[in-house]
């Protein structure tokens, strides 16, 4: 045996043939073997077949993350030649979706279990990559993390080392991510599709850039010609400055965050829209519950379902926030309403849509149901990575 070695309970290995990344742990019979936290482990079914290898924690319910099947013989079966494999080839899908690209140079390197390296996130914001450890061999092990970007992107980016709020579920603290060495990166523009934006790794939210709605963005930019536009829960005003740039005649954006505000105010002047678009610190209730006044609502609030024991809460949130939105639409106007929820499903966002416009006595008519944009890959056998919704609807 040359590494310990996990075995599942008879009968549950069948999604780990098929791919599945994540073993939880009511899947485990037995751990052979001295295997601590951040551990490579081997997973074997109950005939003592090998299924893959990856990561132990015996503190989370992650109890094991696979990032190598044993079918996957190119792969290497070491854990730092297995990381450094996962972030090559994730490279390389990036080169094949042409990201960076003309006027975009900012990413999703490594999407997590989308990229078989479940349990990190790198971003790439132009010349600053952003590493985001969500499990705890990607914290004691982040020099390989972060040795294996650096080979597969070259030397001339700057690190830093982020810790996701999720590793208090993995027997750590997010204090206990020390910063990584070397300065630290303040503000700095990245360009998405030939808008500038000031984005702070350092401070901002998540990895201080939201390139997921990338393409939903440049959506709406094709929509927005000589509409009015509000948009809802703007962060740094990424669909408003679409908006404006599609040719808006006015855009007003609203986010309860005074950094994020101050960010988008910034991103206004970078691209010279200070005439069209305004910005507002607020709760978006401030500028909900009046009249239908907008053609075009943008709608993307944070994650509402943190889990499946808060779906019944969240869909009444969904409910309550897309109706209003629905009524802050013009008659013949536009809604394009997001959710990024995982545990909030396709089917079940689009039901809470049609009870939102019942309830508004209104009648939609769904012309796109999107997601992330390809950056943000999922591995079918993890359907749970596929979190954001988009859906564009025409409101009657
Ligand atoms: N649309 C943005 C991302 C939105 S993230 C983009 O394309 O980049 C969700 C945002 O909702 C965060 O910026 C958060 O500050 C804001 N927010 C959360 N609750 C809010 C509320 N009740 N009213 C207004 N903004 C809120």
């Amino acid at each position: 045996m040359r590494w310990p070695v996990v075995r599942l309970l008879k009968g549950r290995a069948r999604p780990f043939w098929h791919g599945c990344p994540v073993v939880f742990s009511g899947a485990v019979a037995a751990v052979d073997g001295p295997a601590g936290a951040g551990d490579w482990v081997e997973v074997r079914d109950d005939g003592d077949r090998p299924i893959g290898q990856g990561f132990y924690n015996p503190d989370s319910t992650y109890r094991v993350r696979i990032l190598r099947l044993a079918r996957e013989a190119a792969v290497p079966d070491e854990p730092e030649g297995c990381v450094a494999f996962r972030v090559a080839q994730a490279t390389k899908l990036r080169r094949a979706l042409d990201l960076p690209g003309a006027g975009t140079d900012c990413l999703r390197l490594v999407n997590s279990e989308g990229d078989r390296l479940s349990g990190v996130t790198v971003d790439v914001l132009r010349d600053v990559v952003v590493i985001q450890a969500s499990a705890r061999w990607a914290v004691s092990r982040r020099s390989a993390v972060e040795a294996a970007v650096l080979a597969s992107l070259g030397h001339d980016v700057r690190v830093l080392h982020r810790a996701a709020a999720v590793l208090r579920e993995e027997g750590l603290k997010a204090g206990d991510l020390k910063p990584g060495a070397g300065e630290p990166v303040g503000p700095l523009t990245v360009r998405e599709n030939g808008l500038t934006y000031v984005v702070d790794p350092s401070q901002g939210q998540k990895t201080g850039f939201y390139a997921d709605q990338r393409e939903n963005r440049a959506l709406v930019r094709t929509l927005a010609r000589g509409r009015r536009v509000l948009d809802l829960f703007c962060y740094s005003g990424g669909f408003s400055l679409n908006a404006a740039a599609g040719g808006a005649t006015e855009v007003l954006g609203v986010d309860s965050s005074a950094p994020a505000i101050a960010l988008a105010q910034q991103n206004a002047v970078a691209n010279a829209f200070e005439g069209v678009v305004r910005f507002q610190a607020s709760d978006v209730s401030a500028v909900l519950g009046q009249d239908a006044a907008w053609d075009l609502v943008v709608c993307d609030p944070p994650k509402l379902a943190a889990r499946r024991a808060d779906l019944d809460a969240a869909f009444q949130r969904y409910l309550a926030l897309n109706r209003a939105a629905v009524m802050a639409t013009a008659p013949g106007g536009i809604l394009v309403t997001c959710s990024c929820s995982a545990a909030v499903h396709r089917d079940p966002f689009l039901e809470m849509l049609r009870e939102a416009a019942a309830q508004a006595g209104r009648r939609l008519s769904v012309t796109h149901v999107r997601g992330a944009a390809p950056d943000h890959p999922i591995d079918p056998a993890w359907p749970e990575g596929e979190y954001l919704k988009c859906v564009v609807a025409s409101v009657e």
